[in-house]
């Protein structure tokens, strides 16, 4: 290990390893795979691989746009990493004076979602500053700077179920137990997927596809332009395996963290001493369930399959390592049991498309709403206004045929630490599945979308948007993607 970076309020640091001392991977040589003929399996307006919160939303939201709609997913579940993955904190969806700016999708799944399956704040407290409330909801991943914020814990279950559920009464052709291997492009083009299952290679065709991997698996596979600079120290780098400890009783947890903060730093300091990776566990949708969504091991690349089964290897004994300490040492903890370790590893960042648009820092300040808005964003704290999201983020600056959605989107790193939220990818992922529809529908290229046609399109769905077809609210021209990344 590199450098440790602690701080007890280590937001945006991580552990860091050091690659450079790994040993090279030996060359084995190369196999010459041979060309051959592989059945076509299915033909669809719209393609969405990937069926995280960016895909499903995708899926959903071109069905309900009318598409003819097919949805590949590699392992047997929806929800990616916000059910997989244990990412079972929904981050904010209301601004920072309360009012819900992200809607449609996201609203639908909490409408939908049993009472018993979701815990945070009522309606009538967000943007609440009631000091006695935002101490409560500090402690339970739903209050910062003092304001009561909309950013539940989620029943990772029941969000796989209604996902599921959702997208089949709509109609799309679900896939799971599918890996998507390579894009099909012709003349500049996506056509479709060549995918692996247990059936073997096959393919899929459709008039647009909407990548939702996260990891930009096909965008930059087919040869589109992205960015991967990232700071190692910084939070958005670092990978981890996510788990639950049940058995737990979170009440007496928080007394004693928020009770006795010095008995509290020195069970930390002790936890860091004796453990080395070492984190403190969140609320979750129950009393008696804890989550972990550390310890942060960054220098590592979600590319990588040695370094992606090095975390998986760390994670675990970590997780075992927690569990005894927390038993011996932590109030609340005393008669936990391994719950649960992710099945999908925490993957923060990986690629980011290179768009014909983008957001970036320098749109903080201001706010203003882009003339291709597809969503807003609440921005990271009360000093910032709301963040407009545009289309020209998820649209390749050359490639046709694909549309990006999710954590993965056309973005300057900065913006990438909230964009990559999950709220966030249900926005891009609404946006992404609308107007491949669209383009399906027109038989038209996913750029060559008419804006304020999908703006409408989106408003009906029930997003929340501030430029639109009604011309409502003040309008800037999209962002140039030179002052990305910089
Ligand atoms: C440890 C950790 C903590 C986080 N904390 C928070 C938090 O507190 N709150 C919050 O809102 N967000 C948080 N995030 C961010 C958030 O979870 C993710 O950024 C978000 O889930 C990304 O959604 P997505 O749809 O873009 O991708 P993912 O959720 O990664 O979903 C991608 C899906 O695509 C599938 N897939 C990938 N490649 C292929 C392929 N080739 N073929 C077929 N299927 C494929 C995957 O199996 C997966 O189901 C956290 C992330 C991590 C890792």
């Amino acid at each position: 290990m590199k450098t440790i970076v602690r701080t007890d309020e280590r937001i945006l640091s991580s552990d860091i390893f050091d690659r450079d001392g790994r040993v090279a991977r030996p060359d084995h040589g190369v196999w010459s795979e041979p060309g051959r003929d592989i059945p076509v399996y299915h033909r669809c307006g719209v393609l969405v691989v990937g069926g995280g919160p960016s895909g499903t939303a995708a899926a959903a939201s071109a069905a309900r746009a009318g598409a003819d709609v097919a949805l590949l997913e590699r392992y047997n579940h929806l929800g990616g990493l916000s059910t997989g993955g244990l990412v079972i904190w929904i981050d904010r969806m209301t601004d920072w004076e309360g009012q819900l700016v992200i809607r449609g999708f996201a609203e639908e799944l909490f409408d939908r979602l049993p009472a018993d399956a979701v815990a945070g704040p009522s309606r009538e407290d967000w943007g609440s500053q009631d000091s006695a409330k935002a101490s409560h909801w500090a402690q339970r991943t739903a209050a910062y700077h003092g304001i009561v914020t909309w950013s539940p814990t989620i029943d990772p279950e029941r969000l796989k179920l209604l996902s599921q559920e959702i997208v089949l009464e709509r109609k799309v052709k679900l896939i799971y137990h599918s890996w998507a291997a390579v894009p099909i492009v012709q003349d500049g083009a996506v056509k479709g997927v060549v995918f692996e299952s247990k059936e073997g290679r096959m393919a899929i065709m459709a008039d647009v596809v909407v990548d939702a991997t996260g990891d930009g698996d096909l965008f930059a596979r087919a040869g589109a332009a992205f960015v991967n600079d990232i700071e190692e120290a910084d939070v958005h780098h670092c990978m981890n395996t996510s788990w639950l400890f049940g058995g737990v009783d979170m009440g007496r947890w928080i007394d004693f963290k928020a009770g006795r903060p010095d008995a509290f730093s020195a069970f930390m300091a002790r936890g860091r001493e004796q453990l080395g990776l070492f984190e403190r566990p969140f609320v979750s949708w129950r009393n008696d369930v804890a989550l972990f969504m550390g310890p942060r091991q960054s220098g590592y690349s979600a590319l990588d399959v040695d370094d992606l089964t090095a975390v998986e290897v760390r994670s675990h004994r970590a997780m075992a390592a927690h569990l005894d300490f927390f038993r011996a040492h932590a109030p609340g903890f005393e008669d936990a049991y391994l719950m649960l370790s992710a099945p999908q590893i925490g993957v923060r960042h990986a690629r980011r498309l290179s768009g014909v648009g983008a957001v970036l820092r320098s749109q903080w300040p201001e706010g203003r709403a882009l003339a291709d808005e597809i969503g807003v964003s609440p921005a990271v704290s009360p000093k910032f206004p709301n963040i407009s999201i545009p289309y020209g983020a998820l649209v390749p600056q050359r490639l046709d045929g694909l549309l990006a959605c999710g954590r993965h989107i056309s973005c300057d790193r900065n913006s990438h630490g909230f964009m990559r939220e999950i709220p966030q990818c249900w926005i891009t992922g609404q946006a992404a599945g609308t107007a491949a529809a669209l383009a399906s529908q027109g038989r038209i290229a996913p750029r060559a979308v008419e804006v304020t046609a999908l703006q409408t399109a989106l408003q009906a769905q029930g997003v929340y948007l501030r430029a639109g077809a009604d011309g409502a609210g003040p309008v800037a021209e999209r962002p140039s993607l030179e002052t990305a990344n910089s």
